[in-house]
C-alpha cells in the first residue's frame, strides 16, 4: 500500500501546513521533491486535456460554470472536434486524453461510449474521464468501451461544508466517497482530490483531507487551491462562509504547494499533476514550483481555441487562449529545462504495482 511508504502523522502534516517557518517549508519542498524522485521517477507525463462539453445541471457555488450562471454561452464538442483534439495529442507524444466536461445528461452516456471506441480504434491512448456524478450504468459501459482511469475530486471530507457547496440534485445525495469505491470496483485506475482554501474549510478538515488521500489509495491526486469566481455565490458571499483567522485554510497558491507537496509524502506512488490552478495564480512559474514540489503529470489544454473561454471554471484559467501547439511547445521547453524528461508510454499509476 502507498500508505505504507513515509507517511508523515496528524502533527506533522498540520505542522507542514501552518508553520511560518521557510526552513521548515524548504525541508517539506525537499522531502516531497525526493520522495517523487524515488517513486516515480525523473520523467514527467503529459496527459492532453479536453473539455467536451460545459453544459452542466449543478450548481456548485464554487464553479463558474453552474447552471444559474446564464453569463456563460453553453456548449457541446463534436466527435470530430474531439479525434481532431486525439490527433493532436497522438503528434506530440502524449500517453493520455483527459475528457472533462459539467454534469449533465445531455452529453449522453452512449455519445461518449462512442467517441471512447473510436479513439480506442485509432490510437493507443489511455483515456481519463472526469464527468462527474454519473449513473452506475454510464460508469460501466464507458469502461467497457474502454476507457481507462476516472477523476472525481471529493472537494472537501467536510459533510457539512460539501452539502453547502455542492448541492445535491433532488432525490439523489451526493456521496462522492462511496462512487470512488464504486469506480474502483468497475476496473478503473482513481483520481481524486481536494479544493485548496474553500471559505469554509478548517485546518482540521484538510489535515483529515491529506489523510485520507492515504486511505483511499489513490492512484491520482489534483489538489489546486480555490479560485473565487466572481458569478458565484461562494465569491459574492465569501464573508458567510469564511471561518476565523487562524481556522480558514487561506487559498494561496503557497497553502496549494503544501498540500501537493504533502500529498506526494502521503501517496508516493499516485500519479500528482502540476495543475492549471497552480499555473493561473502563479504564472508559468506555477507549473515549475509544482513539478519541483512532488508533481509528476502535466495537462497541456487542447481544446479548441473557440471554446476556451467557456470553460471558465475559474476566471482567467492559465493560458485561456493559448493555441494547444503553443501550450504543448511551453509545456515541453518547461520540463526540459528543469532537467526532466518526457515520459513516453500511457504513464499508468505506479500506485497499481503495490510494491514499495
Ligand atoms: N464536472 C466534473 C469536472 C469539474 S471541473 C466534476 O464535477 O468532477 C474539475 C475540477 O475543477 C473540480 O473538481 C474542482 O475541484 C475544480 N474547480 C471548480 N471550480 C473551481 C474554482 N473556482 N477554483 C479552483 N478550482 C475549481
Amino acid at each position: 500500500m502507498s500508505t505504507s511508504c513515509t507517511s508523515p502523522d496528524r502533527n506533522q502534516i498540520r505542522h507542514w501546513l501552518t508553520t511560518t517557518n521557510p526552513h521548515d517549508l524548504d525541508e517539506l519542498w525537499r522531502q516531497a521533491d525526493a520522495v517523487r524522485r524515488q517513486h516515480v521517477g525523473d520523467a514527467v507525463h503529459l496527459r492532453g486535456l479536453v473539455e467536451v462539453s460545459n453544459r452542466c445541471t449543478r450548481n456548485c457555488l464554487y464553479c463558474g460554470i453552474r447552471l444559474a450562471n446564464s453569463k456563460v454561452p453553453r456548449y457541446l464538442m463534436t466527435t470530430e472536434e474531439i479525434l481532431d483534439c486525439t490527433r493532436i495529442a497522438v503528434e506530440a507524444g502524449f500517453g493520455t486524453l483527459v475528457l472533462q466536461a459539467g454534469e449533465d445528461e445531455s452529453v449522453a452516456a452512449s455519445w461518449i461510449a462512442e467517441v471512447i471506441s473510436a479513439i480506442k480504434r485509432d490510437t493507443d491512448l489511455a483515456i481519463t474521464l472526469s464527468l462527474g456524478e454519473r449513473d452506475e450504468a454510464d460508469y460501466r459501459l464507458w469502461r467497457e468501451a474502454g476507457a481507462d482511469r476516472y477523476l472525481l475530486r471529493f472537494e472537501t471530507g467536510d459533510d457539512k461544508l460539501f452539502d453547502t457547496i455542492h448541492p445535491s440534485l433532488p432525490g439523489r445525495r451526493s456521496d462522492r466517497l462511496a462512487l470512488l469505491g464504486l469506480l474502483r470496483e468497475t476496473g478503473y485506475e482513481v483520481g481524486s482530490g481536494i479544493l485548496v482554501g474553500i471559505p469554509g474549510q478548517s485546518f482540521d478538515s484538510l489535515v483529515a483531507d491529506i489523510e485520507r488521500f492515504g486511505s483511499l489509495d489513490l492512484d491520482m491526486i489534483g489538489v489546486g487551491p480555490y479560485i473565487p469566481h466572481p458569478d458565484t455565490p461562494l465569491a459574492q458571499h465569501s464573508e458567510r462562509f469564511l471561518l476565523a483567522d487562524g481556522e480558514q485554510v487561506p487559498n494561496t497558491v503557497e497553502m496549494g504547494y503544501r498540500v501537493l507537496a504533502l500529498a506526494r509524502l502521503i501517496c508516493p506512488r499516485a500519479n500528482i499533476p502540476s495543475t492549471t490552478a497552480l499555473a493561473t495564480l502563479d504564472g508559468p512559474a506555477g507549473r515549475e514550483l509544482g513539478l519541483q514540489r512532488g508533481a509528476n503529470i502535466v495537462m497541456p489544454n487542447l481544446t479548441p481555441q473557440k471554446y476556451r473561454r467557456m470553460y471558465e471554471i475559474y476566471p482567467a484559467k492559465a493560458a485561456s487562449t493559448e493555441a494547444a501547439e503553443q501550450s504543448i511547445a511551453g509545456a515541453l521547453s518547461q520540463i526540459r529545462a528543469l532537467g526532466r524528461t518526457i515520459g513516453s508510454g500511457r504513464g499508468d499509476s505506479p500506485n497499481l504495482l503495490k510494491d514499495c
